[in-house]
């Protein structure tokens, strides 16, 4: 199994963090942590060459902090991840997050996400896609560029499953399947060669600090909507993660 959107990054892990990793280590292939911020590139680097081969990157800025991110370092910070190329398997989180109200912001986000989209065009890398109240918006951006290489994180919105589809975009499932009937749908609609797993640790553990592993859960879940076998899930969904993000595993 392998957990393709984790931020291992956060300082939930500070204390423990190598523990978390070591335990991931026994039970999972891989884990793609996502930075988000750019004042987390260096210890997600760190923890790529620390755990090579098992701990994977993709980066982006998240848009929910397009408020506090410092504008005029962005450049930079492109620059950044242009040197570092080799190390990172993945352009993302980058969307819209409409939570954010004010005009102005939203327009800000969408030319953050069209630079993002540019930056994985160039360095050939696919994009890990967060939106939240705004599918539809960041999905006809992505259609605009023309964009094959798409995993939709923490895919909600059932109605734009089909285009998501017809676009041949992948999407990545977490514990929220457990509890949501949507998701559910989602899923048993979804072709499995298009299914990866993912946790969105530390978040999405119910109160308590969430970890990689729980990706079992959601595998079982998911064997159980499409009457297969748990093995049989694994399977595929390592397949489909190894194939889009090009793993050297
Ligand atoms: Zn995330």
């Amino acid at each position: 199994m392998i957990d393709v959107h984790c931020h291992l990054e956060q300082k939930d892990y500070e204390k423990d963090r190598d523990e978390v990793i070591e335990k991931c280590k026994e039970k999972l292939k891989a884990v793609i942590t996502c930075c988000c911020h750019p004042d987390d590139f260096d210890l997600t680097m760190e923890l790529v060459e620390k755990y090579k081969n098992f701990v994977f990157a993709t980066v982006s800025i998240h848009p929910e902090y397009i408020k506090e991110i410092d504008h005029l370092k962005v450049d930079e910070f492109f620059k950044k991840i242009e040197e570092n190329k080799e190390k990172i398997v993945g352009i993302g989180e980058t969307g819209l997050d409409f939570i954010i109200e004010e005009a102005e912001w939203r327009k800000k986000q969408k030319e953050l996400f069209k630079k993002f989209i540019q930056l994985a065009r160039d360095l050939k890398k696919p994009l890990v896609i967060h939106a939240r109240k705004a599918f539809l918006e960041a999905i006809e951006i992505l259609e605009k560029f023309g964009e094959k290489n798409v995993l939709m994180h923490f895919f909600t919105a059932k109605e734009l499953l089909p285009r998501v589809m017809k676009n041949g975009w992948s999407i990545s499932v977490n514990t929220t399947l457990l509890k949501s009937k949507k998701i559910k749908k989602i899923v048993r609609d979804m072709p499995l060669g298009k299914i990866l797993l993912e946790t969105d640790s530390p978040w999405l553990g119910e109160g308590k600090r969430n970890d990689p592993l729980s990706v079992e859960i959601i595998a079982r879940e998911i064997a159980k909507i499409k009457k297969l076998d748990f093995n049989e899930i694994n399977k595929i969904t390592d397949e489909n993660v190894k194939k889009f993000f090009n793993l050297p595993i």
